[in-house]
């Protein structure tokens, strides 16, 4: 007879996609642990989405308490304690970490602590133990890339995860490489916390992904809100120095090189999937050359034991797609019908206001060959954001010409995150924009531009001049 296995499903990684995929392989009645060698949670929890957006919303409500002016509130001297907003930070991260714990006994996972290495296509390693298991879900996510020329120290020179420690005092000078997600978060937290920003994005473009329309809005908002941009920009070397840290810029187009000086500069380049330690290759299982684990769509890798999910799997990085792909491999295991068949994953920066969008950007959906209709709703029409005294930004609306299916929406606006589920519904359900005309929407609140958006596509919103 041969020894049964240890477990029914070995989840390794504890981020987004490995916690998800654990706990539902466990209510689903399976036999389940999971390896993390870090904090449980992963980088969204520790590093990533929790820690940034608390960051976020402080940055907010200094920048608020300065506005609050515009109505009759003043207050005095502004003073932040680094010490304390630090603190405050890693306080709700290790609430939401030990949070998992707490889930993870509830629902009877094993936590195993230490890094996995395979040691054949049923057997890894944590430690000097082994254990043995039918099924594994590989979710150990991605790290920051790296920039030749500028050696992170997480002091001057920092990646997002040492971007995240305040120093004390805020730097007055803070570069930022790279015009993403990440580095626009990290650009707004520095600026409203009385930095001088300076971000530099090698492409043409900020936000790679989002739609031109809402981009352009929302470098006209940073700009206003006092962060420069430079786009077809690069960072060739950086030289620490006693007045700070000496960085050599070039123009890509034009070749023309600069030094400016800055106090902090933050690399935000991209981030790239980790395999590291991992030893794959004893399992047989197949990475790119870029470092990816490929699923199919119901997550197997090309060995069909064994799942992967999240960052590690492939892009768009982001928390909700590997939370989702967690479920999938851990209800494929259990013999469900699952598979991955998302039409939209959401996209967000969460600066104030927010761009936010799901779906196709209307060139890609001219590049997929739909005729296309758009309309768009500014917020300064919008009472309610006149309330909120946030009347930068838009919801801008691409549909298909004749059948006027929705095919996406953006927008820029404040709580734009949180709007964009209604869309998100609307496209799974296939709508059109009439179906969300049509709907009564609660007034006065900012989900009614979304409503005159679908209005502006036939030209009959009613707080505008329908051009
Ligand atoms: C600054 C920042 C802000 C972000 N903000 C957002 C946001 O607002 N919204 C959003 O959707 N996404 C955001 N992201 C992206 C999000 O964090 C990731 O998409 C998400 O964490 C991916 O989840 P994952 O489970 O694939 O991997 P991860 O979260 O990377 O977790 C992988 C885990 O596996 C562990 N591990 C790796 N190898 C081994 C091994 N051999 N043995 C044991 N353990 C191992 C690691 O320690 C890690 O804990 C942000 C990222 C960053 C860096």
């Amino acid at each position: 007879m041969t020894k049964p296995m240890d477990f029914d499903v070995l989840v390794i990684g504890a981020g987004p996609g490995g916690y998800h995929a654990a706990i539902r392989a466990a209510q689903l009645g399976l036999k389940v642990a999971c390896v993390e060698r870090d904090s449980l949670g992963g980088v969204c929890l520790n590093v990533g989405c929790i820690p940034t957006k608390a960051m976020l919303h402080a940055g907010e409500q200094i920048a608020a308490a300065r506005h609050a002016a515009d109505f009759g509130l003043t207050f005095g001297e502004q003073k932040l304690d680094i010490a304390k907003l630090n603190g405050w930070k890693d306080g709700i991260v290790k609430k939401l970490t030990g949070g998992v714990g707490a889930l993870f006994k509830a629902n009877k996972v094993t936590h195993l602590i230490g890094e996995a290495s395979f040691v054949d296509p049923h057997t890894v390693k944590v430690g000097d133990k082994t254990y043995t298991a039918a099924n594994f879900i590989i979710a150990t996510g991605s790290e920051p890339a790296k920039l030749p020329g500028l050696d992170v120290d997480q002091d001057v020179i920092v990646d997002s995860t040492g971007a995240l420690v305040m120093p004390d005092p805020v730097p007055a000078r803070m570069l930022c490489v790279g015009g993403g997600v990440i580095g626009f978060e990290f650009s707004h937290v520095y600026n409203n916390m009385g930095s001088e920003v300076k971000v530099i994005e090698f492409l043409p473009n900020i936000i790679p992904g989002a739609d031109a329309d809402a981009v352009k809005e929302f470098a006209k908002i940073m700009k206003k809100q006092g962060i420069k941009i430079a786009t077809e920009t690069k960072a060739n070397k950086a030289e620490k120095k006693g007045d700070g840290v000496h960085v050599e810029l070039e123009n890509v187009k034009t070749g023309e090189k600069t030094t400016e000086v800055f106090d902090r500069v933050l690399v935000a380049v991209g981030r790239r999937p980790r395999t590291d330690g991992l030893n794959v290759q004893a399992a047989g299982v197949h990475v790119t050359e870029r470092g990816f684990i490929p699923a199919d769509t119901r997550q197997h890798s090309n060995v069909p034991h064994i799942y992967s999910v999240g960052d590690v799997a492939g892009n768009p990085m982001l928390a909700h797609k590997a939370m989702k792909e967690g479920l999938v491999a851990a209800e494929v295991i259990a013999g469900k019908p699952s598979e991955q068949d998302a039409v939209a994953i959401p996209g967000v920066v969460y600066t104030s206001p927010e761009l936010a969008w799901v779906g196709l950007t209307e060139a890609e959906a001219k590049e997929k060959g739909y005729e296309v209709k758009t309309g768009i709703f500014p917020l300064s029409a919008s009472g309610r954001a006149m309330t909120l005294q946030a009347t930068d930004g838009f919801v801008k609306m691409v549909v298909e010409k004749d059948t006027d299916l929705l095919l996406g929406v953006h927008i820029v606006g404040p709580h734009a995150s949180d709007l964009l589920g209604e869309a998100g519904l609307a496209l799974e359900m296939a709508a059109t924009a009439s179906d969300i005309a049509l709907t009564i929407h609660a007034h006065p609140t900012l989900g009614e531009a979304v409503l005159e958006a679908a209005e502006a596509v036939h030209k009959q919103a009613i707080h505008i001049m329908n051009k």
